[in-house]
Protein backbone atom coordinates (compact mmCIF):
# COMPACT_ATOMS: atom_id res chain seq x y z
CA UNK A 1 0.00 0.00 0.00
CA UNK A 2 1.74 3.18 -0.83
CA UNK A 3 2.30 6.18 1.28
CA UNK A 4 0.57 9.01 -0.07
CA UNK A 5 3.40 12.03 0.54
CA UNK A 6 1.70 15.33 0.17
CA UNK A 7 4.56 18.62 -0.90
CA UNK A 8 2.82 21.62 0.74
CA UNK A 9 3.50 25.54 1.05
CA UNK A 10 1.24 27.93 -0.14
CA UNK A 11 3.88 30.29 -1.21
CA UNK A 12 5.22 29.84 -4.69
CA UNK A 13 8.67 29.69 -5.80
CA UNK A 14 9.95 27.73 -2.63
CA UNK A 15 11.11 24.77 -4.31
CA UNK A 16 7.72 22.37 -4.04
CA UNK A 17 7.79 21.13 -7.91
CA UNK A 18 11.60 20.84 -7.69
CA UNK A 19 11.07 18.51 -4.81
CA UNK A 20 8.66 16.65 -5.91
CA UNK A 21 10.06 15.58 -9.09
CA UNK A 22 13.72 14.83 -7.32
CA UNK A 23 12.62 13.67 -4.52
CA UNK A 24 10.30 11.28 -7.17
CA UNK A 25 13.53 10.39 -9.02
CA UNK A 26 15.34 9.15 -6.27
CA UNK A 27 12.99 7.12 -4.59
CA UNK A 28 13.09 5.49 -7.62
CA UNK A 29 16.57 5.26 -8.37
CA UNK A 30 16.30 3.32 -4.58
CA UNK A 31 13.90 0.65 -6.17
CA UNK A 32 10.36 2.47 -5.22
CA UNK A 33 7.19 2.41 -7.36
CA UNK A 34 6.45 6.02 -7.25
CA UNK A 35 3.44 8.09 -8.47
CA UNK A 36 3.56 12.20 -9.07
CA UNK A 37 0.14 13.55 -8.70
CA UNK A 38 0.16 16.81 -10.23
CA UNK A 39 -1.86 19.18 -8.82
CA UNK A 40 -0.72 22.60 -9.79
CA UNK A 41 -2.69 24.05 -13.39
CA UNK A 42 0.28 25.59 -14.27
CA UNK A 43 1.69 21.91 -14.60
CA UNK A 44 5.40 22.53 -13.94
CA UNK A 45 5.98 18.67 -12.55
CA UNK A 46 4.28 18.01 -15.64
CA UNK A 47 6.46 19.98 -17.82
CA UNK A 48 9.29 19.46 -15.93
CA UNK A 49 9.24 15.57 -16.56
CA UNK A 50 9.07 16.46 -20.26
CA UNK A 51 5.63 15.21 -20.47
CA UNK A 52 3.19 16.84 -22.57
CA UNK A 53 0.90 19.40 -20.95
CA UNK A 54 -1.40 19.87 -23.85
CA UNK A 55 -3.74 16.82 -23.46
CA UNK A 56 -7.06 18.55 -22.52
CA UNK A 57 -9.11 15.12 -21.78
CA UNK A 58 -6.86 13.02 -19.81
CA UNK A 59 -5.34 14.91 -16.47
CA UNK A 60 -6.07 14.59 -13.01
CA UNK A 61 -8.85 17.64 -13.36
CA UNK A 62 -10.68 15.10 -14.78
CA UNK A 63 -10.45 12.67 -12.40
CA UNK A 64 -11.70 15.24 -9.76
CA UNK A 65 -14.20 16.83 -11.83
CA UNK A 66 -15.60 13.89 -13.71
CA UNK A 67 -14.54 10.75 -11.48
CA UNK A 68 -13.01 9.45 -14.89
CA UNK A 69 -10.81 6.83 -13.68
CA UNK A 70 -7.08 7.90 -13.52
CA UNK A 71 -4.81 4.59 -14.43
CA UNK A 72 -5.12 4.77 -18.43
CA UNK A 73 -4.02 8.84 -17.81
CA UNK A 74 -0.68 8.12 -15.95
CA UNK A 75 2.45 8.65 -18.21
CA UNK A 76 5.57 6.56 -17.84
CA UNK A 77 8.91 9.08 -17.05
CA UNK A 78 12.10 8.36 -18.60
CA UNK A 79 13.07 7.17 -15.25
CA UNK A 80 11.82 3.47 -14.14
CA UNK A 81 9.53 3.30 -11.57
CA UNK A 82 8.27 7.04 -11.91
CA UNK A 83 5.08 7.61 -13.25
CA UNK A 84 3.05 11.04 -13.43
CA UNK A 85 -0.56 11.88 -13.29
CA UNK A 86 -0.90 14.98 -15.24
CA UNK A 87 -1.71 18.33 -14.68
CA UNK A 88 -3.48 21.02 -16.98
CA UNK A 89 -4.38 24.11 -17.10
CA UNK A 90 -7.95 23.24 -16.94
CA UNK A 91 -7.11 22.36 -13.57
CA UNK A 92 -7.48 26.47 -12.66
CA UNK A 93 -11.14 26.23 -12.89
CA UNK A 94 -11.41 23.38 -10.75
CA UNK A 95 -11.44 25.17 -7.81
CA UNK A 96 -14.87 26.79 -8.73
CA UNK A 97 -16.03 23.45 -9.78
CA UNK A 98 -15.93 21.45 -6.74
CA UNK A 99 -17.26 24.31 -4.20
CA UNK A 100 -21.03 22.81 -4.96
CA UNK A 101 -19.46 19.32 -5.54
CA UNK A 102 -20.42 16.84 -2.49
CA UNK A 103 -17.52 15.15 -0.76
CA UNK A 104 -15.39 18.47 -2.63
CA UNK A 105 -12.45 17.89 -0.06
CA UNK A 106 -12.29 13.99 -0.67
CA UNK A 107 -12.51 13.79 -4.33
CA UNK A 108 -8.47 13.18 -4.60
CA UNK A 109 -8.36 10.97 -1.98
CA UNK A 110 -11.30 8.71 -3.48
CA UNK A 111 -9.92 8.76 -6.93
CA UNK A 112 -6.34 8.03 -5.55
CA UNK A 113 -7.31 5.11 -3.13
CA UNK A 114 -7.62 2.12 -6.00
CA UNK A 115 -4.12 3.21 -6.96
CA UNK A 116 -2.32 2.60 -3.71
CA UNK A 117 -1.84 -1.02 -4.48
CA UNK A 118 0.69 -0.16 -7.81
CA UNK A 119 2.93 2.02 -5.77
CA UNK A 120 4.85 2.22 -2.96
CA UNK A 121 4.57 6.08 -2.75
CA UNK A 122 2.82 8.60 -4.05
CA UNK A 123 3.58 12.23 -4.08
CA UNK A 124 1.49 14.81 -4.25
CA UNK A 125 2.76 18.64 -5.83
CA UNK A 126 0.30 21.45 -4.91
CA UNK A 127 -0.64 24.56 -6.26
CA UNK A 128 0.78 27.68 -4.51
CA UNK A 129 -2.77 28.29 -2.33
CA UNK A 130 -4.27 26.95 0.56
CA UNK A 131 -7.54 26.49 -2.03
CA UNK A 132 -9.85 23.04 -2.33
CA UNK A 133 -7.30 21.95 -4.53
CA UNK A 134 -4.73 21.91 -1.81
CA UNK A 135 -7.41 20.93 0.49
CA UNK A 136 -8.08 17.55 -1.43
CA UNK A 137 -4.13 17.01 -1.76
CA UNK A 138 -4.25 17.15 2.39
CA UNK A 139 -6.91 15.38 2.72
CA UNK A 140 -5.83 12.56 0.69
CA UNK A 141 -2.43 12.82 2.13
CA UNK A 142 -0.62 9.97 5.13
CA UNK A 143 2.47 12.50 5.25
CA UNK A 144 3.17 16.28 4.41
CA UNK A 145 6.48 17.71 3.60
CA UNK A 146 6.73 21.46 4.10
CA UNK A 147 9.50 23.07 1.41
CA UNK A 148 10.93 26.73 2.92
CA UNK A 149 13.48 28.62 0.94
CA UNK A 150 16.01 30.01 3.55
CA UNK A 151 15.13 33.87 3.01
CA UNK A 152 14.34 36.68 5.04
CA UNK A 153 9.78 35.93 4.89
CA UNK A 154 10.33 31.54 5.54
CA UNK A 155 8.76 31.49 8.21
CA UNK A 156 5.88 33.66 7.54
CA UNK A 157 3.09 31.77 6.45
CA UNK A 158 4.43 28.51 7.97
CA UNK A 159 1.70 28.96 11.25
CA UNK A 160 -0.85 29.60 8.97
CA UNK A 161 -0.57 25.99 6.72
CA UNK A 162 0.14 24.23 10.29
CA UNK A 163 -2.96 25.46 11.39
CA UNK A 164 -4.73 24.40 7.99
CA UNK A 165 -3.20 21.07 8.87
CA UNK A 166 -4.51 20.88 12.05
CA UNK A 167 -7.90 21.50 10.70
CA UNK A 168 -7.77 19.14 8.37
CA UNK A 169 -6.49 16.36 10.60
CA UNK A 170 -9.65 17.19 12.99
CA UNK A 171 -12.30 18.08 10.59
CA UNK A 172 -11.15 15.54 7.32
CA UNK A 173 -8.35 12.98 7.81
CA UNK A 174 -7.44 12.11 11.33
CA UNK A 175 -4.02 10.38 9.38
CA UNK A 176 -1.92 13.45 8.38
CA UNK A 177 1.68 13.97 9.68
CA UNK A 178 3.92 16.60 9.01
CA UNK A 179 6.91 14.50 8.36
CA UNK A 180 9.72 17.70 7.91
CA UNK A 181 10.58 20.80 6.90
CA UNK A 182 12.74 20.58 3.96
CA UNK A 183 15.29 23.84 3.95
CA UNK A 184 15.22 25.03 0.33
CA UNK A 185 17.99 26.96 -2.17
CA UNK A 186 20.01 27.13 0.91
CA UNK A 187 23.56 29.52 0.52
CA UNK A 188 25.92 28.63 3.14
CA UNK A 189 27.87 31.72 2.61
CA UNK A 190 25.05 33.51 3.06
CA UNK A 191 24.94 34.48 6.38
CA UNK A 192 21.42 35.69 6.59
CA UNK A 193 20.42 31.89 4.83
CA UNK A 194 22.32 30.52 8.18
CA UNK A 195 20.14 32.40 9.84
CA UNK A 196 16.62 31.23 8.64
CA UNK A 197 18.52 27.33 8.81
CA UNK A 198 18.58 28.02 12.89
CA UNK A 199 15.34 29.95 13.17
CA UNK A 200 13.58 27.09 11.48
CA UNK A 201 15.41 24.38 13.29
CA UNK A 202 14.10 26.49 16.85
CA UNK A 203 10.15 26.76 15.19
CA UNK A 204 10.67 22.90 14.22
CA UNK A 205 12.56 20.87 16.98
CA UNK A 206 12.90 17.37 15.47
CA UNK A 207 11.09 18.21 12.80
CA UNK A 208 13.71 19.51 9.94
CA UNK A 209 15.10 17.44 7.24
CA UNK A 210 18.58 16.68 7.61
CA UNK A 211 18.89 16.86 4.55
CA UNK A 212 18.82 20.41 3.32
CA UNK A 213 18.96 21.92 -0.30
CA UNK A 214 21.18 24.14 -1.63
CA UNK A 215 21.05 26.90 -3.93
CA UNK A 216 22.44 25.78 -7.75
CA UNK A 217 21.99 26.66 -11.07
CA UNK A 218 21.40 22.69 -12.07
CA UNK A 219 18.24 22.78 -10.18
CA UNK A 220 16.93 25.75 -11.79
CA UNK A 221 18.12 24.66 -15.50
CA UNK A 222 17.19 21.28 -15.44
CA UNK A 223 13.52 21.47 -16.01
CA UNK A 224 13.98 23.15 -19.00
CA UNK A 225 15.32 20.27 -20.91
CA UNK A 226 12.54 17.89 -19.55
CA UNK A 227 15.13 16.13 -16.86
CA UNK A 228 15.29 15.44 -13.02
CA UNK A 229 18.42 15.91 -11.33
CA UNK A 230 19.69 12.34 -11.24
CA UNK A 231 19.49 12.23 -15.35
CA UNK A 232 20.56 16.23 -16.05
CA UNK A 233 23.62 16.17 -13.34
CA UNK A 234 23.89 13.01 -11.17
CA UNK A 235 27.11 13.96 -10.16
CA UNK A 236 26.17 17.72 -8.75
CA UNK A 237 25.53 18.65 -4.90
CA UNK A 238 21.59 18.44 -5.57
CA UNK A 239 21.81 15.49 -7.05
CA UNK A 240 23.28 13.59 -3.59
CA UNK A 241 21.08 16.37 -1.13
CA UNK A 242 17.91 14.90 -3.27
CA UNK A 243 19.31 11.37 -2.84
CA UNK A 244 19.66 12.05 0.73
CA UNK A 245 16.15 13.13 1.26
CA UNK A 246 14.96 10.01 -0.47
CA UNK A 247 17.09 7.98 1.98
CA UNK A 248 15.52 9.88 4.79
CA UNK A 249 11.64 9.64 3.75
CA UNK A 250 12.55 6.17 3.13
CA UNK A 251 13.22 5.83 6.96
CA UNK A 252 10.93 7.99 8.20
CA UNK A 253 7.88 6.05 6.48
CA UNK A 254 9.31 2.56 6.96
P1 LIG B 1 7.25 25.98 -6.33
O1 LIG B 1 6.79 24.69 -6.93
O2 LIG B 1 7.19 25.99 -4.83
O3 LIG B 1 6.57 27.18 -6.93
P2 LIG B 1 9.70 25.51 -7.82
O4 LIG B 1 10.16 24.15 -7.43
O5 LIG B 1 8.99 25.63 -9.12
O6 LIG B 1 8.82 26.14 -6.65
O7 LIG B 1 10.97 26.47 -7.76
C1 LIG B 1 10.87 27.84 -8.13
C2 LIG B 1 12.02 28.21 -9.05
O8 LIG B 1 13.25 28.07 -8.38
C3 LIG B 1 12.12 27.32 -10.27
O9 LIG B 1 12.54 28.09 -11.35
C4 LIG B 1 13.15 26.29 -9.89
O10 LIG B 1 13.82 25.77 -11.02
C5 LIG B 1 14.07 27.09 -9.01
N1 LIG B 1 14.69 26.29 -7.94
C6 LIG B 1 14.08 25.41 -7.12
N2 LIG B 1 14.94 24.90 -6.24
C7 LIG B 1 16.14 25.48 -6.49
C8 LIG B 1 17.45 25.37 -5.90
N3 LIG B 1 17.69 24.56 -4.85
N4 LIG B 1 18.44 26.13 -6.43
C9 LIG B 1 18.20 26.95 -7.47
N5 LIG B 1 17.02 27.09 -8.06
C10 LIG B 1 15.98 26.37 -7.59
MG1 LIG C 1 5.21 24.35 -8.27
Amino acid sequence: MARIITICNQKGGVGKTTTAINLASYLAALGKYVLLVDMDSQANATGGMGISVADEHHNVYHVIVNDQNPLPMIKKTSIFGFDILPANQALAGATVELVSMEEREYRLKNSLSPLRMNYDYILIDCPPSLGLLTINALTAGDYVIIPVQCEYYALEGLSQLLHTVNLIREGLNSDLQVLGVLLTMYDKRNQLNRHVLNEVHKNFPGRVFDAVISRTIDLAEAPSYGKPIIQFSPNSKAASEYRRLAEEVIKLTQ
